[in-house]
């Protein structure tokens, strides 16, 4: 069985024929589904059904969790964070590694989940227990250096003892998307946990079961039951429900809800972090190793069928190379395989859903209407699944056409041509978004010094985006429209604590002392701060 790719690739592989259709033996079992959508609080007796996009076929109905949940889940996270908070650091440590190994472990049934729950293909499923193994790992390692007590310099040499503490900030609330739906669920929650707080989750509507084994694997791996609560139902209910109780707010989605979102917790003067669009630009230098920039372009564009934050959208490619290159992405787009199944071996899978679908559309027919070409793909695909659409390469877009500026957040990809590479700078800077960036040169440096003089948190030179994604040591996040604050790193765990600084003085105070007068006083300091500047103390 094989389905021919109208624009030449042998695009194969649909789940046409039951008999041979290879996910029809890896069937959830009900009982394992009832299993996952226990852990959800919710009282309100209402379900929604969720489906498959790899087959249109029926996965779970997911309990909703009303207000009064939310307030239960805030309620019972509240007095699990109490005790955590008191838990050794080396203890917390520990469990993370434990869920390292459990996610390692379990891997094969995570990936089938995601599979089964957004439609991706296996191996960027697998990217998921992936990063949360990366995660955890390092967060367990480095958990000393981000939250021991600090000695800072005291105003009075020898006689001020200062100490920064790092304390929780009691119950963080973790609003999600499902594009990566295992690891956007967790990955921003192990530092919170990590930090001493509790979790209240709301993963995205479409996919929860991803995200209730994580809680699952939270569990087994020895944090305590409570300690992370998942709620279910519609983000603009449950997810203000949320805000209205939460210390601090951690969201990943898009740039449109962020704002929202901030409005709420600036409301209620709490913190947030907002990990948000972008329309990535990837620049090709003209001294770059054109095959190895082509292989990385594809994953670049269509990772995930382009579901993905840090995916590229927007290619400049230097005037020099310029036919060489397209020449090869496009030969080694149209050989990519498309399918549904759970198999390893797809280079790409489904769209989530009629609405992503309906957006790619509409983005690729509006460009071609206006006069942009499409060198490969700018096909639905119903013949693989209800929302297969190819990986697609236009050229010639201009500013009046919707996919120049706006987030399409599926496989297509604009080229454009440069001449200098100041220009294609300035290009790739154009328009809200600041997310992530690629830059292919042989030259290291030189593909460096440019990289400093694009706007976006973060910039992977001969790389799509996991050098940056999964260097957990390094912050990530987003520039501009494209988000406040950092996930990873010392920023990604310090958002989640309050820094209280304890200053304990001895033998000397803040005013006069001995019968000194006010005047002798500032006399006396005034003469200390020269004194301080001239042995050069900060
Ligand atoms: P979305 O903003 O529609 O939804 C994200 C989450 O927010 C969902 O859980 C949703 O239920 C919830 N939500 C929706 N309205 C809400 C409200 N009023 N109050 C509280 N919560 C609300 O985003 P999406 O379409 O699911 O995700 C795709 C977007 O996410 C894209 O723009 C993508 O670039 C972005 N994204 C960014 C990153 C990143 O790290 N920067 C990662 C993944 C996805």
């Amino acid at each position: 069985m094989s389905a021919q790719n109208p624009a030449g690739g042998p695009l194969v592989d649909g789940p046409a024929d039951p008999e041979h259709d290879p996910t029809a033996s890896y069937a959830l079992e009900p009982e394992y589904v009832e299993s996952l959508t226990s852990r959800i609080l919710a009282t309100s007796g209402e379900t929604v059904s969720v489906r498959s996009p790899l087959n249109g076929q029926p996965l779970a109905h997911i309990p909703q969790s009303s207000d009064a949940d939310v307030a239960q889940a805030f309620a019972r996270a509240e007095r699990a964070q109490a005790a955590w908070a008191r838990t050794p650091l080396d203890e917390r440590s520990a469990i993370l590694l434990r869920l390292h190994d459990l996610v390692l472990d379990r891997q094969d049934e995570i990936i089938d989940l995601i599979v089964w729950e957004s439609g991706k293909a296996r191996k960027h499923a697998f990217d998921e227990p992936l990063h949360i193994a990366l995660t955890a790992r390092y967060y367990a390692r480095t958990a000393h250096q981000h939250l021991d007590i600090r000695r800072k310099l005291g105003v009075v040499p020898g006689l001020t003892r200062v100490e920064v503490n790092r304390v929780p900030k009691g119950v963080v609330g973790i609003i999600s998307p499902w594009n990566y739906p295992f690891t956007m669920a967790l990955c921003d929650g192990l530092p919170a946990l990590l930090a001493g707080n509790a979790v209240v989750a709301k993963p995205d509507a479409q996919t929860m079961l991803s995200a209730l084994l994580a809680a699952e694997l939270l569990e087994q791996a020895g944090f305590p039951k409570d300690l992370w609560q998942v709620v279910a139902g519609p983000g603009s209910q449950v997810g203000t429900s949320i805000i209205q109780r939460a210390d601090y707010i951690c969201f990943t989605g898009s740039t449109a809800t962020g704002k929202i979102i901030a409005r709420q917790c600036a409301d209620r003067l709490i913190g947030c972090s907002l990990e948000l669009g972008g329309k990535n630009p990837i620049l090709v230098l003209r001294d770059a190793d054109l095959e190895k920039a082509a292989e990385g372009a594809v994953r670049a564009s269509f990772s995930n069928a382009g579901q993905l934050c840090v995916s590229m959208e927007r290619m400049f490619v230097a005037d020099q190379v310029y036919d060489r290159f397209v020449e090869r992405f496009v030969a080694r787009t149209k050989a990519m395989t498309l399918g549904a199944t759970l198999d390893w071996g797809n280079d790409m899978g489904s769209l989530i859903s009629q609405e992503q679908l309906d957006t790619v559309v509409a983005h690729v027919d509006d460009a071609v209407a206006k006069g942009a070409r499409v060198l490969t793909g700018g096909q639905a695909r119903p013949d693989l699944g209800p929302f297969f659409y190819e990986p697609t390469i236009l050229e010639g877009v201009t500013p009046e056409m919707t996919c120049f500026g706006h987030e399409t957040f599926g496989p297509v990809i604009s080229i454009y041509r440069f001449h200098d590479e100041a220009d294609a700078v300035a290009r790739a800077n154009a328009g809200e978004y600041g997310l992530n960036a690629s830059i292919y040169s042989q030259d290291g440096a030189r593909a460096r010094a440019i990289a400093r003089y694009v706007r976006c948190g973060t910039v992977n030179i001969n790389e799509a985006f996991g050098a940056t994604f999964a260097s957990i040591d390094s912050p990530m996040g987003g520039m501009r429209q494209s988000g406040l604050g950092r996930r990873q790193g010392s920023e990604g765990i310090h958002r989640y604590t309050e820094s209280q600084s304890v200053a304990t003085q001895r033998l000397i105070r803040f005013a006069p002392m001995l019968g000194m007068s006010d005047e002798a006083y500032g006399k006396m300091m005034t003469a200390n701060l020269r004194l301080m500047k001239k042995l050069g103390r900060a």
